[in-house]
């Protein structure tokens, strides 16, 4: 074998590898639309929505039962690479979008777990550092089903969990001792005055 074969060996061999390494990356983009396609639609939501740039996000946040808010610290990311490409770049802000956008990823696992009956703080965590992997996993598997009507706080694991009937419902007090009463109760728990 002369330098020439050689050379053109090593060359086929470079071609083979970078073509191995586009077609698993191709593999692994399709699987991500279609555990994401498969989750909108565990959710109630229309499959191609996953395919929409930016609006797949917005659908995300929403599913996940967050602050619509979240959406533009999801985003951020891709808006900075875009300022970037035009020359603008910017101080700290890219680092706090970073931060920010991990911690957004922790929520919305945090509140998909809990609308899949799993644990929140296991969800959260594993979809901070595999986000991608988890939104296959449970687009695609059938152990995880989603149920829109557990209530989830709008800020993940922080606040409150809220369903918006009790958003809009005032505070009520029982007149005989001043227990606050649960939502829609006939009866005080505490001292079983009728509520009035
Ligand atoms: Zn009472």
């Amino acid at each position: 074998m002369d330098e020439s074969n050689l050379l053109s060996a090593l060359l086929g061999g470079s071609i083979l590898l970078l073509l191995f390494i586009a077609v698993i990356a191709i593999v692994v983009a399709v699987l991500y639309i279609v555990g994401l396609w498969k989750l909108f639609k565990k959710a109630g939501k229309n499959g191609w929505e996953a395919i929409i740039p930016f609006y797949n996000n917005w659908v995300l946040i929403e599913i996940s039962g967050l602050n619509w808010w979240y959406f533009f610290i999801l985003i951020s990311g891709t808006i900075l690479t875009i300022l970037g490409n035009f020359g603008i770049s910017l101080p700290v802000i890219p680092l706090v979008s970073r931060v920010a956008t991990l911690a957004v990823y922790f929520f919305i696992f945090y509140n998909l777990g809990k609308r899949m009956n799993k644990n929140p703080s296991t969800f959260g965590i594993l979809g901070l550092f595999f986000s991608g992997i988890m939104t296959m996993v449970i687009g695609l598997s059938k152990d995880y089903q989603y149920d829109g009507s557990i209530e989830v706080s709008k800020n993940g694991p922080i606040g409150v969990a809220n369903n918006s009937n009790s958003n809009n419902e005032p505070e009520r007090y029982c007149l005989g001792c001043g227990q606050k009463l649960k939502p829609n109760t006939a009866f005080c728990e505490n001292c079983g005055k009728k509520v009035e």
